[in-house]
């Protein structure tokens, strides 16, 4: 009778994580990326598509207000330095309900003048449909007001803010498994904003994140070093397309090195899980696009390092390359030694050009030892791979990842 009711226990257990899973996995759909590199303006702007219509409109507003601002405004601003937009997000499912996206802009024009900072947050009841507020799914206010005020006055050493709950609710916040994070515009130049965290558990409100494991296959491919190789890469993903784009690898049976990005690493698990069964590698593309020569230290590290783990979280994985973003490297990136730091040779343009033949005939050049630059994220890219691989396996290439091209050259060196 115990051993049966173990059992049952066992299968409820396991039907609920399902059920949680297909749930969580249902309510974001993708990550739509667009990366654009025109004159003196770099723009990497990453926002997810849910599958609510209502809570898409209103992401998109905000993204394109961003993205209309700064073309307006730095369109034909002289500046020393390129000037970047960068719009990044979070998002987390609470309570198997509410919906919390984190929209992060920054503008950095690489002088002290005119960069800007700023957080959208939208808090959405999948259930009814609608945008809430904070407020709405935390009732105990002044329980929330008190702690806001401990955190500024330990955290920031100020209590001259006059806070109250209605003008709580106009700030931005972001939560996750643990922490409810509110962010209030700071009246100190030293920071933009005050950034208060609070533990979910005060309001009753965490949640237990289960993480699946996954196990990949080693890659059993065998390279012969006395012929021709040719590594692809694909940057800025995974997207919608990396899938179509594995299975087309997967029927050549050839494979290829996607250099991601840490945002987009949670959302697109499965495909990447799939990357790394058929033997392709997954490298580090910085965790949102920042242009990583522009960095400092600090900023530099949590680009490459929370990148490397949430894949590590992820998918058990470790990346060993690395590409820097817009293929800028300086000292500080070249620091980073452990990995392998990727450049290429050839570049598709394939994200300017949309003709997939045109895309072809540029990869279609490549030599014995070559990189070829892809990305992802695009429609035309997919399509030009008919034409890429069929014709390259023709001419006698083997395609390796970017670890087995490391591998071949020095095997090459000793031979
Ligand atoms: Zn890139």
């Amino acid at each position: 009778m115990k051993k049966v009711l173990i059992g049952i226990t066992i299968i409820i257990l396991g039907l609920l994580i399902l059920l949680w899973k297909i749930n969580f996995s249902k309510v974001h759909s993708k990550v739509i990326t667009k990366i654009e590199e025109k004159d003196d303006i770099l723009i990497a702007i990453n926002y997810p598509q849910t599958k609510y219509n209502n809570l898409n409109r209103k992401i998109k507003n905000y993204i394109n207000s961003y993205y209309s601002y700064f073309k307006d405004e730095f369109s034909s601003y002289k500046a020393k330095e390129k000037i970047e937009l960068n719009i990044d997000y979070s998002y987390f499912l609470l309570k198997n309900k509410y919906l919390c996206i984190t929209l992060y802009i920054t503008v950095d024009t690489h002088s002290s003048d005119n960069n800007y900072k700023d957080i959208k947050t939208i808090l959405y009841d999948t259930k009814s449909n609608k945008e809430i507020l904070l407020t709405d799914i935390i009732k105990d206010h002044n329980k929330l007001i008190n702690l806001i005020d401990d955190n500024l006055k330990y955290k920031y050493n100020t209590n001259n803010i006059d806070f109250n709950i209605d003008n709580l609710i106009s700030n931005p916040f972001s939560i996750n498994d643990k922490y409810l994070t509110i962010y209030i515009p700071s009246t100190d130049s030293n920071y933009d904003f005050y950034v208060i965290k609070i533990s979910l558990k005060e309001f009753n409100l965490e949640t237990k994140q289960v993480i699946a494991k996954t196990t990949y296959l080693e890659n059993n491919m065998v390279i012969d070093p006395s012929k021709k190789v040719v590594a692809l890469t694909f940057d800025d993903g995974p997207s919608i397309y990396t899938q179509d784009i594995l299975n087309i690898l997967n029927k050549y049976g050839v494979n290829a090195t996607f250099f991601v990005l840490g945002n987009k690493v949670s959302m697109y698990k499965e495909t990447l899980k799939y990357a790394l069964k058929q033997g392709c590698e997954i490298g580090n593309h910085s965790y949102n696009h920042k242009w990583m020569i522009k960095l400092n230290e600090n900023e530099l590290k949590a680009q490459i390092e929370d990148t490397q783990n949430i894949i590590k979280k992820e998918l058990g994985y470790t990346p060993t390359s690395l590409r820097p973003t817009y293929g800028s490297i300086n000292d500080k990136i070249k620091n980073y030694s452990n990995f392998n730091i990727v450049l290429w040779n050839i570049d598709t343009l394939d994200w300017k050009i949309k003709n997939p033949k045109e895309i072809a005939r540029r990869a279609l050049k490549a030599d014995d030892g070559d990189i070829i630059l892809m990305h992802d994220i695009h429609k035309q890219t997919v399509n030009s791979l008919e034409l890429i691989i069929p014709k390259l396996l023709k001419d006698g290439f083997q395609f390796v990842t970017i670890s087995e091209l490391k591998e071949i050259e020095l095997l090459r060196k000793r031979l």
